[in-house]
């Protein structure tokens, strides 16, 4: 069964086409999967909506069903894994295949010997993935089928390799995956894509599972030229440790944010660090993915192209507009072109997540051809965490009027001071009315001088506080690039 479309469909099929097949897959899906999950047959039970009313993402709107907050999830993850009834599986499975208009597969079910195989390689999870813990300490878990590992998520890590791999042409890739190792969709899809395309996988893993200064000496004697991992510690460990220990990296390299939001400031600190270790021509891509979207990983293609949603079939994505709701779930949404980004999963089986609340905010949705690669998916520009919104809904909320309704952006301010160069890393808060800006710096007092030039004609000064990115991490507290 076709669980993915290839490259060259995805650049030859019309958006029509693949949002056809989309929802040719959900209404498969709400007839025959959401049944089977224990979750979303009390929903539509207490909704009073029949299964096979929902034929596109609209009609889940106009049926009146409501979206579901990650809080609804966390508290039974289990309910959302689709549980077919072990008497009937064979039935609704070859029900499944057939309102899919997938005959060949139907076909085969029918005729193979080993039913009970192929059933357990489709429904039973296999492998749990993990992610959002990075930043809140609240990972969310997904289940994924061996299906969807070794059929789905290969096919769309092999897109993703030839999308960016062509660059290297005949060299010889060498990759190196600093990923902190944990059931973590980054480290797992990076480790992954690395064995399939990398002509050498060096399989390293940070996060103290080995630490910064070996994976430094490793990276000098063996010049990895693709090295994939969060941001913050690409800039604030292992480049700067890699420049202080005199290594160098072949010309071009490839470097692959993942698992948390890079800001332009971020991308050029990688490039002018990696240009100290002898890099000349430094690519910096940035990766969108969450475990409730599964297999549905949104790379870009180059800098600033905006996430490819290459994966159409594992997932439809789209915004929304919400009302705030103490609830679990949020009953007052619409339709928006942009806002609050939701998933209605659609690869059958493992964790499904219908109608699901992501919790980021795309700022702009592109559905036209990318310029660059040529594929007809959805792009997505600027996603950025709703816990950094409503910090800026807190400060305007609160604070306007005793600031002469000035309306500041927490994640601006942090922005522009990541843009002076002696700056290493910005943690903004908000300490009732002061905002303080905390910095780390190599020479602290020149770093401050600059940062007073920068904000000397800001409406709202901030309070310019030098301090250690230990400091920052806080006693046994993660990082925060923001907090209100
Ligand atoms: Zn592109």
């Amino acid at each position: 069964m076709n669980e993915h479309l290839t490259l060259s469909q995805l650049k030859r099929y019309s958006f029509r086409k693949i949002e056809r097949l989309q929802n040719l897959r959900l209404r498969a899906v709400c007839k025959h999967i959401l049944p089977a999950t224990p979750f979303y047959r009390s929903l539509f039970e207490a909704y009073g909506v029949a299964f096979n009313s929902i034929r596109t993402i609209e009609d889940w709107h106009m049926q009146g069903l409501p979206l579901i907050k990650k809080s609804a999830y966390l508290k039974r993850p289990q309910d959302f894994v689709v549980q077919p009834d072990k008497a009937h599986v064979f039935s609704s499975h070859l029900s499944y295949l057939l309102s899919l208009e997938e005959y060949r597969s139907a076909l085969d079910l029918i005729l193979l010997p080993n039913k009970r195989e192929l059933l357990k390689q489709y429904y039973q999870p296999k492998m749990l993935i993990f992610s959002g813990g990075t930043e809140t300490g609240n990972p969310t878990p997904a289940l994924l089928t061996p299906q969807q590992k070794f059929n789905t998520l290969g096919g769309v890590l092999g897109i993703i390799g030839e999308l960016l791999l062509s660059r290297f042409g005949t060299a010889q890739t060498t990759g190196m995956n600093v990923f902190p190792y944990a059931p973590h969709l980054g480290w797992h899809a990076v480790h992954q894509a690395l064995d399939m395309h990398a002509d050498l996988n060096l399989n390293t893993a940070a996060g103290g599972a080995m630490p910064t200064e070996r994976l430094v000496k490793l990276a000098g004697k063996t010049k990895p030229n693709i090295i994939c991992g969060m941001n913050e510690y690409l800039r604030n460990r292992f480049l700067p440790l890699a420049i202080k220990e005199n290594i160098k990296l072949p010309e071009t390299v490839l470097f692959i944010n993942g698992a948390q939001k890079m800001i332009d400031a971020e991308r050029r600190q990688i490039e002018e660090l990696s240009k100290k270790l002898g890099v000349t021509n430094p690519i910096v891509l940035d990766f969108y993915g969450a475990s409730e979207l599964k297999t549905a990983l949104m790379p870009e293609c180059q800098s600033g192209s905006g996430f490819h949603h290459i994966a159409p079939l594992s997932s439809i994505v789209d915004t929304v507009t919400a009302k705030p709701s103490g609830k679990d779930i949020i009953d007052n949404w619409d339709f928006a072109v942009n806002g609050y980004g939701v998933t209605w999963n659609i690869d059958g089986a493992g964790t499904m997540l219908s109608g699901y609340f992501l919790g980021d905010v795309f700022e702009r949705v592109e559905n036209s051809q990318c310029p660059h690669c040529k594929l007809n998916v959805k792009r997505i520009f600027e996603v950025s965490r709703i816990r950094d919104v409503q910090a800026q809904i807190g400060l305007t909320g609160a604070v306007e009027a005793k600031l002469k309704g000035a309306k500041i952006n927490l994640a601006a301010y942090r922005e522009e001071a990541l843009s002076v160069k002696e700056v290493k890393e910005v943690q903004v808060v908000l300490r009732g009315k002061t905002l303080e800006l905390r910095f780390v710096a190599d020479n602290p007092s020149r770093a401050k001088k600059e940062l007073e030039t920068l904000f000397k004609s800001a409406e709202i000064k901030p309070k310019l506080v030098p301090t250690t990115y230990e400091k920052l991490k806080g006693d046994k507290l993660k990082y925060e690039p923001i907090k209100p």
